[in-house]
């Protein structure tokens, strides 16, 4: 996930949070259960190596089905006919899985993951709707789809830039050289977005 949308998530969190102490109408409360199955929660491997983010709503069909664990809650509880379930902040799988050193699936999702929904050429940070994938080399120049070939792009810059080569243009330049997504990297996003978090922390920074 990237940066942008964590904040968005962490301003979601704090509404919800105040949501559910001032007692608001049921209607309010489910539209908002929604927004907190949407939180991020983070995946330990067996061994505790953290492996992954995903949403809520992921993490409880992994915990229900017995193939996680909650190892540290939220702190928020979600009401679910009669039911209720503490929601996890971090859960970790039951049996040991092999995560090969191998780069993720070219996608647009996972570019700006990559890019952490920043315009690679002004750096802005934009939600994922707000940005859209440049062609470092145009594909009308031969330019293929590939993960050194996409970058985040703001619509601006994308504008601006058309279908020139990067050396045809005087004031545009990638801010850094475009690499395939391995889990070193997605690591590294993580950390990030773990660091202020205590209870994703202890596992992050080992
Ligand atoms: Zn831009």
């Amino acid at each position: 996930m990237s940066l942008g949308k964590a904040m968005i998530h962490a301003r979601k969190q704090k509404s919800i949070a105040r949501a559910a102490s001032s007692g608001e109408p049921r209607e309010h409360l489910a539209a908002q259960s929604g927004l907190i199955l949407q939180m991020p929660v983070l995946v330990l491997n067996a061994s505790y190596e953290p492996i992954n983010i995903c949403g809520a709503r992921r993490a409880l069909v992994l915990v229900l089905k017995g193939i996680a664990r909650t190892e540290e809650e939220h702190g928020m509880t979600l009401h679910a006919q009669r039911s209720r379930m503490a929601m996890p902040s971090v859960i970790r799988l039951l049996e040991y899985r092999r995560i090969p050193y191998q780069t993720r699936a070219l996608s647009r999702k996972n570019i700006l993951l990559r890019d952490r929904n920043a315009c690679q050429y002004c750096g802005v940070v934009l939600a994922s709707g707000d940005l859209t994938l440049d062609h470092v080399i145009p594909r009308s120049r031969g330019g293929n789809s590939t993960w050194e070939n996409l970058v985040a792009c703001c619509h601006s810059c994308n504008r601006r830039k058309g279908n020139r080569m990067l050396h045809e243009i005087d004031d545009m330049a990638l801010m850094r050289e475009p690499r395939p997504f391995s889990l070193h990297t997605s690591r590294q996003i993580m950390r990030m977005l773990g660091r202020g978090d205590d209870r994703w922390r202890k596992y992050l920074f080992y």
